[in-house]
């Protein structure tokens, strides 16, 4: 690992380099997603590719850092240049269409690396919002996106204790004529919110990237163990 930098107080960019970067096969999607293996704990956590550079030989990963629970975000708290990161991957699905009319982007803090490298990839003539859901004031990104693409900070703390509000938003804002293709990722139960809110829109299934990244009060492990169960799936 070559740096990791401090980007807001729940924020922690970490690069990595080395010679095992040469074997990452980038699979083009702007949700790419790689599992970082924490051998110690005998576990892997998900964590989106924010960035990778094949010249620059890199491969950036934005860690929210979520307090002392957990081993990815206090790992993140505490790295060091010289730490290993292994990870395996990637998988992603998602990429911009530049002939959509309009973009809908919704997530919290463990979404906006992949929403940051969406709004980066989208053509200059691009329209969209984007509803992005941080602790504070202190947790806004300057994300580069197009000006037709208007970006929405909601604020909530503690993260995912209140599941409506993304939900809440996009129901109260217009919604465009035209074909819409959205990516909303985040806490579970503030997807299944949003969810319901987007049935009731005409979306086509397949301009529809919507999933949980984590679930409030659940470990990585236990959050993706219940997928199989009525409680992780969100319809
Ligand atoms: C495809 C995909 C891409 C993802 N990309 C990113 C990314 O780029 N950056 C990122 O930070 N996360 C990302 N996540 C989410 C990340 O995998 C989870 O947050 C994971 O649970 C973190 O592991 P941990 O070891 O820190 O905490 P865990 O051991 O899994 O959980 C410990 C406790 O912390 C809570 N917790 C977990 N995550 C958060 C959070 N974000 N905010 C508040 N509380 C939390 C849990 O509910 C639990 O109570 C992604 C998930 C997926 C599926």
């Amino acid at each position: 690992m070559q740096s990791a930098q401090q980007l807001t107080p729940h924020l922690v960019r970490v690069v990595a380099g080395g010679p095992g970067i040469s074997a990452f096969a980038d699979n083009g999607t702007t949700d790419k997603y790689v599992k970082i293996r924490f051998p110690e704990h005998d576990v892997t956590r998900t964590y989106t590719v924010r960035e990778f550079d094949p010249q620059a030989g890199t491969l950036t990963i934005d860690f929210v850092v979520h307090g002392d629970e957990g081993i990815a975000g206090p790992w993140a708290a505490r790295t060091k240049p010289g730490d290993p990161l292994t990870c395996v991957g990637p998988g992603g699905a998602y990429t911009p269409d530049p002939a959509a009319d309009w973009h809908l982007f919704a997530g919290d803090a463990s979404a906006l690396p992949a929403i940051g490298a969406a709004l980066e990839a989208l053509p200059t003539d691009a329209r969209g919002a984007a509803y992005l859901l941080v602790e504070d004031i202190t947790e806004r990104l300057d994300l580069q996106a197009p000006a037709g693409v208007e970006l929405n900070w909601l604020f909530h703390s503690p993260s995912g204790s209140d599941p409506t509000l993304l939900a809440d938003a996009v129901a109260a804002a217009p919604w465009p004529a035209g074909r819409v293709q959205v990516f909303a990722h985040g806490e579970r139960e503030s997807m299944k919110a949003l969810r319901a809110v987007l049935k009731g829109r005409d979306v086509a299934r397949e301009d529809l990237s919507l999933s949980g990244y984590w679930a409030f009060g659940r470990t990585e492990d236990r959050f993706q163990a219940e997928k199989k169960e009525p409680i992780g799936q969100i319809d």
